[in-house]
């Protein structure tokens, strides 16, 4: 089946709907067949993603996070958006260990792992307009091989 899959999402930028999201992406990808690695890995890119919208694009801010995920054979393409604060150095906040908010004991390895699990990624960002993450990953799991819950 190679005609394109998609689904879109939108929801209020809390922490409770970083769960939402990392399952709404795993759940929809089930039909490709990932193993439980590409599983973990997906839904890990999901976590940090959303959360950065929520803690840096809204800070403390309300707002609505979008997510749009696209499925064409073994490809998957998965975008995920606010329309917060945006950055202004995106060549910056991409180096491994850089955090604007060490006072959140947060790590500054978010962009670093989301590369790690991603065949393509592209940061579109604007200051006070936003940022857009665009992924791609391919799962190059054999359509043979078993599928697991999420
Ligand atoms: P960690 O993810 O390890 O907890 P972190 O979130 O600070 O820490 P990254 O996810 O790598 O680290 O992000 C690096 C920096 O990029 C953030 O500290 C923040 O300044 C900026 N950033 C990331 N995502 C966004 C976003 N959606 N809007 C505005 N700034 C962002
Ligand atoms: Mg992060």
């Amino acid at each position: 089946m190679n005609a394109a899959n998609e689904m879109s999402s939108s929801f209020t930028a809390v922490s409770e709907n970083e769960a939402f999201a990392r399952v709404a992406v795993a759940a929809f990808v089930l039909p490709l067949n990932p193993t439980m690695e590409e599983l973990t890995e997906i839904k890990t890119i999901v976590s940090e993603a959303v959360t950065n919208a929520i803690i840096h694009g809204y800070g403390e801010r309300r707002g609505i996070i979008y997510l749009h995920c696209k499925i064409i054979g073994d490809r998957m393409e998965l975008v995920i958006e606010d329309h917060g604060v945006g950055i202004e150095d995106v060549d910056l906040v991409r180096q491994p260990l850089y955090t604007s908010r060490p006072d959140l004991e947060r790590s500054g390895m978010g962009f670093t792992i989301m590369e790690s699990f991603v065949d393509e990624i592209e940061v579109d960002s604007a200051v006070n307009r936003g940022t857009r993450l665009r992924f791609v990953k391919y799962i190059r799991t054999p359509q043979s091989a078993a599928r697991y819950e999420v």
